[in-house]
């Protein structure tokens, strides 16, 4: 490969889902020459929308949570977040329905729930839930910094840097106790035991295997989650048109086939169609098991510890739909609960099948923050999600068994009142297999490598790999999944770049005018 001559290091990043978008952005902002190539022909990953008829519907995130992630991202790129998007707080969290026939709000508003709990569930279960919330705020103050911001945190690392009041602390969180465990301690009905440990399976995993520190998502929750106007896929868009103000270079069709390494050293990428594009640094924004199975060559083979298809996160089998929902008062995010939670996981993670009872989340994207109203015998836009295993790869579903899991849907959702009626053409599934074609490597999996245990938070790669010269970015590497902690996976690619040149004292060598071979400058000094 011919050098180049160029005046600024330059930086490939491959995909563009947040965590690419986010670490080519801050790449950009701080002078790097920055080239985005992502396979798809849109932005955006896993945050993606599906277009029924002429109708674009959100079909992957719908709740978007830690919005001050983004406002520091668009501060640090001379934007405004508030003026690029509009957002409105939800004041119902979500609805959920329980196969007894009850049904139960939560609110943004802490009080206004625990009245809710109350008369669900008694007295005793409202002071567990705000005993609950106290202790989950606890535990995201504990972690959000020393954790999630902090770009290579260690279990050992954590104990130092706590101090003896924090070591208190870091106790508290029961890093050791499942989930479910830690929820038990709280609630003694089962439904709201249920309602709390789903959110384990906002990072692809199982309530009874997932530590008792993703209680703080809740906490999360609590301090906002937010509609965002025009749908989930306008933060996409806005990141990519700050990205382009800043000189950063999207390419969409661009699928890469190879990262090339020289003498150990990352040195660019090779399209699928065969054209070499050289780089001082890759990010690499694709599922990071794609770099262990050998996908993106055999050089960058070992940046990865590789992980099993046992120990992948949960799949999901989505619809898509547009057409009227008749008979339950839906609102904007509606849970309809299985009727046996641990079932749900063992048919999922051991016997590798669709559940046979499972929870239903239906995301009625039509439905405002505070009103669960729409016209009459108006047809709105519905996106409906079942957790799935993601055995893709070695045990696909077939047709049979994705088209017996929506037969089996359709009754429980009646039997909850609710009746969805678009016609086949309005219908778009997702199965396990799509999601494999789309991002691959993961055999299905949305979320890496499940957070199963208690050290799965600090088994994922971080933004460093053994390789030098390439970075990994994305929910499934270090701080994890979800879209706010994508992006600070971006944030920690980015910083770790600038650090990695900064120390090598080439950027601002690089950046005087007439530079001649960059690559080799850089390769140079960062061996
Ligand atoms: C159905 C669903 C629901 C979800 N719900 C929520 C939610 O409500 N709230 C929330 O916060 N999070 C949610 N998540 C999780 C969240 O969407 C993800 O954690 C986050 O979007 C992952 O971003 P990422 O940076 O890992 O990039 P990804 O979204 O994984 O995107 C990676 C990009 O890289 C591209 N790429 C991969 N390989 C190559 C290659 N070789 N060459 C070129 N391009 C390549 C892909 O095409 C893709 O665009 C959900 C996810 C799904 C799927």
């Amino acid at each position: 490969m011919a050098p180049i001559a160029r005046s600024r290091p330059t930086v490939v990043v491959v995909g563009a889902g947040m965590g690419g978008l986010v670490s080519a952005l801050l790449l950009a902002v701080q002078g790097f020459s920055v080239r985005l190539l992502e396979k798809g022909a849109r932005s955006g990953g896993k945050l993606r929308e599906v277009t029924v008829g002429s109708t674009g519907i959100d079909s992957g995130p719908t709740v978007f949570t830690m919005r001050w992630v983004f406002e520091k991202i668009f501060a640090a790129a001379g934007a405004r977040f508030d003026e690029r998007l509009r957002l409105t707080a939800a004041e119902i969290l979500a609805r959920h329905h329980w196969q007894d026939g009850s049904v139960f709000d939560l609110h943004a508003d802490r009080a206004q729930s625990a009245d809710a709990i109350g008369e669900l569930a008694g007295a005793r279960e409202a002071r567990g839930y705000l005993d609950f919330c106290q202790r989950a705020e606890e535990v995201f103050r504990t972690l959000n910094q020393s954790f999630m911001e902090n770009p290579t945190p260690s279990p050992i690392g954590l104990a130092r840097d706590a101090g003896l009041g924090g070591l208190v602390a870091l106790a508290r969180i029961k890093p050791f106790t499942a989930l479910s465990k830690v929820i038990d301690g709280y609630f003694r009905d089962p439904r709201l035991r249920q309602l709390f440990g789903r959110y384990a399976t906002y990072c692809g995993s199982s309530p009874f295997e997932a530590p008792g520190p993703l209680m703080l998502i809740a906490h999360v929750e609590q301090t906002g989650v937010w509609l965002v106007e025009g749908g989930m896929i306008r933060l996409a868009e806005a990141l990519e048109n700050l990205a382009a103000e800043h000189g950063v270079d999207l390419r969409h069709g661009a699928d890469i086939a190879e990262i090339l390494v020289e003498d150990g050293v990352v040195a660019g990428v090779r399209s699928a169609s065969g054209e070499d594009i050289e780089a001082d640094a890759v990010v690499f924004n694709g599922d990071p098991a794609a770099l262990f199975s050998g996908l993106l060559g055999e050089g960058v083979r070992p940046a990865v510890a590789p992980w099993s298809p046992g120990q992948r996160s949960l799949s999901a089998l989505t619809w898509s739909l547009k057409g009227r929902a008749e008979g339950f008062d839906l609102s904007r995010h509606t849970v309809f609960f299985s009727g046996d939670y641990p079932r749900e996981f063992d048919d999922i993670l051991r016997k590798n099948r669709l559940p046979v009872d499972p929870t239903i989340y239906v995301c009625a994207q039509d439905r405002g923050a505070s009103t669960s109203t729409v016209a009459p015998d108006a047809e709105e836009r519905l996106f409906l999600l079942v957790n799935a295993p993601a055995r893709a790869d070695d045990k696909p579903l077939s047709e049979a068994e994705v088209a017996s899991c929506e037969t089996r849907i359709t009754k429980r959702l009646l039997r909850a009142g609710l009746t969805l009626l678009a016609p086949p053409e309005r219908r778009i599934a997702t199965t396990p297999s799509d999601f494999a074609a789309m991002f691959p490597g993961s055999g299905g999996a949305l979320y890496g490598r499940a957070s199963h245990g208690w050290a799965a938070s600090f088994q994922r790669p971080g933004a460093r790999t053994p390789i030098r010269g390439l970075y990994l970015a994305g929910g499934a590497v270090h701080p994890g999944p979800g879209i706010p902690m994508a992006a600070l996976s971006g944030c920690h690619a980015a910083k770790a770049v600038a650090a990695d040149f900064a120390s090598t004292a080439t950027l601002h060598a690089m950046a005087t005018p007439g530079g001649t071979s960059m690559r080799s400058a850089t390769t140079a000094s960062m061996r």
